[in-house]
């Protein structure tokens, strides 16, 4: 209880990685001196830069100081000098950890040096601020799927019509999320039908037929890969830690039971159309208990809009 609020303030400073420290983890960190005042922070910012507990420690004095840290510091030689090391330096007497490191031994080592360590505050919101990194760490690439729909789950009318179902709130929060992502995934039948630019550094594009020309405003910007199969152990190799989804329903329910987390979008609207497209369409089934079950995780408001966000 006594460290939450410190926790909870390494998690936004750690945030503010989001989309730039791939593969690494997200980190925040923040110091307190001997007297607990609160004299630094410093999280990671981008991949190859300082570790958040070096940012914050570079340039203070802090014996007898607490080292908050939402992840448990490392002590192996990486892009950087260990962190346990520094903190060991700085003669910092108590290090409270969010969540362990599965391959490291830094708590361990700083116990052994003589510092208190204080572990598991607020665990579970510190792995959800990692899941990426936490999936990462079996070899397999984060999956999530976006989609907007109207509340009776379409995307698009039968003949293809599909601007704008969310508002400008959501729409801009959906730009968020896939700034978190190290590549976004989408289909070839997406792309020919709505030619979108769908700006990001990695996008990969699932061209089962060879349909696309290479002229399409998707491929004007960002490394574009093109893939004639979907091979979730493939994306990992290429060093692709997090994939987003925006595609149609036919490729968004392939993925579906592959998917770490769902981001559904839903206007306050129905098309009333049976015919109309649905946000995830791949099998015919007669018995409604052949559903799939999902866990709703989160809903938020954005203007008139609903995010459900959702994981199996
Ligand atoms: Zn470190």
């Amino acid at each position: 209880m006594q460290y939450d609020n410190l926790m909870k303030k390494c998690i936004e400073l750690a945030k503010q990685g989001q989309g730039q420290v791939s593969p690494n983890p997200l980190v925040g960190c923040v110091v307190l001196d001997a007297d607990g005042q609160e004299i630094s922070t410093g999280f990671h910012e981008k991949y190859g830069s300082n570790h958040a507990e070096r940012s914050a420690l570079l340039d203070i004095e802090a014996p007898g100081g607490t080292l908050v840290v939402n992840l448990e510091p490392c002590c192996h030689h990486g892009k950087t000098p260990p962190c346990t090391d520094l903190i060991i330096e700085k003669k910092i007497a108590r290090v409270v950890v969010g969540m362990p490191d599965r391959k490291n031994g830094g708590a361990h080592k700083l116990r052994e040096a003589g510092i208190e360590v204080i572990e598991g505050v607020l665990e579970q919101e510190c792995r959800q601020l990692n899941e990426i990194f936490i999936k990462n760490q079996s070899g397999k690439t984060f999956i999530a799927i976006k989609t907007a729909t109207t509340i009776d789950g379409k995307i698009a009318t039968a003949n293809g019509s599909s601007k704008w179902i969310t508002g400008k709130a959501a729409r801009e929060h959906g730009r968020k999320i896939r700034a978190r992502y190290d590549a976004i995934l989408t289909s070839s039948a997406t792309v020919l039908a709505d030619d979108p630019q769908m700006l990001h550094k990695t996008k990969i594009i699932l061209d089962r037929n060879s349909k696309l020309t290479g002229q399409e405003q998707i491929f004007k910007q960002g490394e574009v890969h093109v893939f004639k199969e979907f091979e979730p152990e493939k994306l990992f190799e290429m060093g692709i830690m997090s994939v987003l989804v925006e595609a149609g329903g036919r490729l968004s329910g392939e993925i579906l039971p592959f998917a770490d987390r769902i981001y559904h979008f839903m206007a306050p609207k129905i098309t009333g159309d049976n015919s109309a497209k649905s946000c995830f369409d791949f099998r015919k089934i007669t018995d409604i208990n052949e559903s799939l079950n999902f866990k709703i995780e989160s809903v938020e408001h954005f203007g008139s809009d609903l995010l459900l966000t959702y994981t199996l």
